[in-house]
């Protein structure tokens, strides 16, 4: 089976689908996981959660699902997230509210993955952005092999007894493949499709071939000045806009 691996869509339509028309000129796609954060930031909340359930996608929720609807407050969030936030709740339908609210913390999808958007010691909001981190999600995550997102930067955990710590914590480059050996836990970051923050503003996402057992880290050139020009006429923030220009 193939399957994309999406985080941190964050409602930028036009993204999404160059992701998923990528993904597809490498073979058929079996399966969509989407690791939290569809919505927020971006100008078409529901039709990037319609897109992706017409792929049959398994999601699991992040901040910006759980702000969206009211489940958390928004306090947390920065000025410009909270903007952000208060525009998507407006957007998105009663249907639609229900749905994100439908969507679980954690989830297990083909028996081996364990799919989260922060970390398993806090699901919806620490980010996986150290050796610690990862030792400390490795160390709750029940399956060889785990995907988180919210960091929005590719990268890739893995139990390494000889690493300070216990875990081996690094960036993933694109088109960089790691081979899945159920003797070494990993857990691995695909990026962010809609919002990256690597100084690389291509979208990024990573397909898990089960043929190969390997994970290959994608990064796919979309057309950012469309989703900009949407966002300006919804006059959303102005940070916001600017930094898919510049990937940060
Ligand atoms: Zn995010």
């Amino acid at each position: 089976m193939r399957v994309l691996v999406v985080s941190d869509v964050h409602a930028n339509l036009a993204a999404l689908e160059a992701v998923l028309r990528d993904a597809r000129t490498g073979g058929a796609i079996d399966a969509v996981w989407s690791l939290g954060d569809c919505v927020g930031y971006g100008p078409q909340p529901g039709d990037c959660m319609s897109r992706l359930n017409d792929e049959g996608t398994a999601f699991v929720a992040g901040n910006h699902e759980r702000a969206a609807t009211g489940a958390i407050s928004v306090d947390d969030f920065n000025p410009d997230a909270r903007a952000a936030v208060l525009w998507t709740a407006d957007c998105l339908t009663a249907d639609e509210k229900a749905s994100l609210d439908a969507m679980p913390e954690t989830r297990i999808e083909a028996e081996h993955f364990s799919l989260v958007h922060g970390t398993l010691r806090w699901p919806i909001w620490e980010y996986l952005y150290s050796a610690e981190a990862g030792a400390a999600h490795l160390g709750l995550q029940e399956t060889p092999f785990g995907f988180c997102g919210h960091t929005h930067v590719p990268a890739i955990a893995s139990l390494d007894a000889g690493a300070p710590g216990g875990c081996d914590f690094r960036g993933l480059a694109d088109g960089q493949s790691v081979s899945l050996d159920p003797g070494t836990k990993v857990v691995i970051n695909p990026g962010s499709v809609g919002q990256p923050r690597d100084d690389d503003p291509r979208a990024s996402c990573a397909i898990y071939d089960s043929e190969t057992q390997s994970v290959t880290l994608r990064r796919v050139e979309y057309d950012i000045g469309s989703t900009q020009r949407l966002m300006e006429e919804a006059d959303l923030p102005r940070w916001l806009i600017e930094r898919l220009s510049e990937g940060r």
